[in-house]
């Protein structure tokens, strides 16, 4: 089927032209007939690189076009957020506004009315529907992507309650749900009402197979040698592919095994192929993107051989440079743990998955096929690859065997909601309370029913669990109930807004009320911020106690929260609660990122994980506080929130709040007798030139600004 002779605008189909579109795949092909052109709903579950985005591409032109109605594409990751706007940006030509929607959860996103396509997360396009904005109404196709993330204990509920609450806001909106390849497609179809395209096609066939011994034995029967030159079967496997041309993805379990595994293939490439002075420049961009730390030199040293490790120890801003890089063919191979497994599209032509088990507090499970699957799917670059290989490396033969049985000729699990096992159903009834105005409590359970819960769990159980979450809500006032219905209280709503879990607002509001709204010390005001049920902690290390209980010592005639005692229940989370709390004071009192990483052993990930999950928590706190009229504890959170945000003293707020200037840049300036944005006024082009850090076009905005 060509792209001319669809049902769509010519404007678009020039657009597609121009970007090397011919002709439709065959799940294309499939959902077009299936009249995803005329307003069908589907569900579209092919496996990766499928072309599924293409679909909602020709969907969205039919709605731009003819029925102006706005397109919601909904992701898992901000990172696959601008992947889809760059797509969707075809429309940006014929003078259409794609805007991606990803941030701060407290906005009521009126702007966005403007927009024609919103690229959104899902939980920013959660926290949007508890806003009620006014547009909502002129959305009529709604998009889906990675709809397989149900199964994902932290984003699954979301997603589902997301899509069943748009299902039901948006009456007649045609929905377009794509998935990998799952097993239990028929519940799908009964829960979205949608038929289902389950299609197992790819554009480039993959060979699986499994490694013992320097022999590969496929699924097909044939097998093949890999030359031993190097003794280590990953690195012999890695060089064989990078030496004819390929790319290889290799999948360890650790983020250490990432570390040392990429650094030996990395001593094992460069020189012969030249590769030194190819890759340079990821190296230099890799150093120049944030603070130089440890790792970060790690990174760039494997990286100018052509190589990098991918964990979520590395800034965000790090991995999307690996990411670019090895989609640009700049790196040769990437050595990553499960995070990336889960992330966004980077095809290999050869996938080495060293094993099947996943460590997770400190427990050893094996991973499921389905994740397997998700793996290997990665292999075969189009265009690039004739086929793609994806290979598990056995360590004997019997251990080859149950690969090969259990998991390449394994058929993946079907997709279980996670809905009952979280604590996000409390958060999701608040939620829904907030959007949808006073219900009964069997309104309430007839919402839940109709998730893919419902279909899975039965009305029944579903019920249990709703009664008990709103007894929980009433109990602590997030809820009011009169007359048999159920209404969101002031708190509540505002905790629905906020995007907390109502646990997180309860534990709040108990340590606020037990010091009285008086204004806490920095320490204690950051032990409330990391001892919530939402709080993202630093892994504790058993070094760490002695550090924690030293630095709290120096502290303690000041302390108003709880310092851990040895023996008492939950001492080694009292710990980690502190040990986080104390990393953010160094954050905050503009200790470098490199001593940080240094002394409390958090990798810059990490640290942004914690860093922009406090932001949120400080500045929730603040926002109850003023709920309860604790003005000055509201001013305090607020402060903090924005130190936590910047990594500065307060003596820097005003100078950060200025666009390109970070906490280094304004203390530079400070240092120099430039304390406020004011005193800015008097500074010329060449004085702030002279300043390390700030360049000529930064002095001239500075100066501008001011
Ligand atoms: P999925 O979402 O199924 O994982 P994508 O939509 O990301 O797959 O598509 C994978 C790749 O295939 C993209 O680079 C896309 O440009 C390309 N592609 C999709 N459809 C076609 C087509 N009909 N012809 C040529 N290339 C296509």
């Amino acid at each position: 089927m060509l792209i001319d002779e669809l049902d769509i605008p010519q404007w678009a189909k020039d657009a597609l032209r121009e970007r090397g579109y011919e002709s439709l795949y065959p799940p294309q092909e499939e959902a077009v007939r299936r009249g995803v052109l005329g307003g069908r709903s589907l569900v579209l579950a092919t496996p990766t690189a499928s072309g599924k985005t293409l679909v909602a591409i020709l969907a969205a032109a039919k709605h731009l076009d003819e029925r102006r109605g706005k397109v919601v594409y909904l992701v898992p990751l901000k990172a696959l957020a601008s992947e889809k706007a760059r797509e969707f940006s075809l429309f940006e030509e014929r003078g259409f506004r794609v805007v991606t929607a990803t941030g701060d959860f407290d906005d009521p996103a009126e702007h966005l009315g403007r927009a024609d396509v919103i690229v959104a997360t899902y939980e920013k396009m959660d926290s949007i529907l508890r806003h009620k904005p006014s547009w909502l109404r002129s959305v009529s196709l709604v998009v889906v992507d990675e709809a397989h993330y149900i199964h994902s204990v932290d984003r699954g509920p979301t997603l589902e309650v997301l899509v069943t609450k748009l299902r039901r806001a948006l009456e007649g909106a045609q929905m377009l749900v794509l998935s990998a390849t799952i097993a239990n497609a028929e519940e799908f179809q009964r829960w979205i009402g949608a038929e289902v395209v389950n299609v197992r096609w790819r554009p480039v066939p993959l060979k699986e197979g499994v490694f013992t011994n320097y022999t590969i034995l496929y699924s097909d029967g044939s097998t093949a040698r890999v030359r031993r030159a190097h003794g280590d079967p990953v690195v012999d496997m890695a060089l064989e592919t990078v030496d004819g041309g390929g790319q290889v993805l290799v999948f360890v379990p650790r983020r250490r095994d990432a570390v040392s595994t990429a650094k030996k293939i990395a001593t094992f490439m460069g020189g012969p192929l030249g590769l030194e002075t190819a890759v340079t420049t990821v190296g230099e961009r890799i150093l120049r993107a944030g603070e130089v730390t440890e790792l970060s030199r790690e990174l760039a040293a494997v990286a100018r051989r052509g190589v990098a490790f991918h964990h979520a120890g590395l800034s965000y801003e790090h991995r999307s440079i690996v990411e670019e890089a090895f989609r640009d063919g700049e790196l040769k191979v990437v050595v990553a743990t499960p995070t990336l497994a889960a992330g966004v599209n980077l095809p290999a032509r050869r996938v080495i998955i060293t094993y099947l088990y996943r460590y997770e507090l400190g427990f050893r499970e094996p991973i499921t096929v389905f994740e397997y699957k998700q793996m290997a799917g990665r292999a075969g670059r189009p265009r690039f690859d004739e086929y793609g290989e994806a290979i598990l490396l056995a360590k004997s033969s019997e251990e080859a065997e149950y690969m090969m049985e259990e998991y390449v000729r394994g058929e993946p699990e079907p997709i279980r909601s996670k809905l009952l096992d979280s604590q996000l159903l409390e958060a999701h009834i608040l939620g829904l309370l907030a959007s949808e105005g006073p219900m009964t409590q069997e309104d309430v359970e007839a919402f839940f029913s109709s998730t893919l819960c419902g279909v899975q769990e039965g009305p029944g159980e579903v019920a249990r669990h709703v009664s008990r979450g709103l007894r929980f809500l009433v109990a602590h006032e997030l809820v009011a109930e009169s007359g048999g219905r159920y209404r969101v209280t002031h708190l509540g709503r505002r905790v629905a807004e906020l995007y907390i879990l109502p646990a997180t607002a309860v534990a709040i509001r108990e340590m606020l009320s037990a010091t009285g709204g008086e204004a806490l010390g920095e320490l204690d005001m950051l032990y409330v911020v990391c001892s919530t049920p939402d709080s993202v902690l630093a892994p504790l290390y058993s070094r760490d106690r002695r550090l924690v209980e030293e630095r709290l010592r120096e502290h303690i005639w000041d302390l108003r929260m709880p310092v851990p005692e040895e023996y008492s229940p939950g001492f080694g989370r009292e710990l980690q609660v502190w040990k986080t709390a104390l990393v953010l004071h160094d954050w905050i009192s503009e200790v470098s990122e490199a001593e940080i990483v240094g002394r409390w052993r958090v990798e810059p990930g990490d640290l942004q994980a914690i860093r922009s999950c406090a932001e949120w928590i400080a500045y929730s706190a603040g926002q109850i506080a003023r709920m309860l009229g604790m003005h000055e504890a509201f001013r305090a959170f607020d402060k903090l929130s924005r130190r936590i945000r910047h990594g500065v003293k307060e003596e820097l707020l005003d100078l950060v709040s200025i666009e390109g200037v970070g906490r280094i840049r304004a203390r530079a300036l400070y240092a120099r007798g430039y304390r406020t944005r004011e005193d800015l006024r008097r500074a010329t082009v060449e004085e702030l030139m002279r300043i390390p850090g700030i360049g000529e076009k930064l002095a001239r905005r500075l100066v501008g600004e001011a």
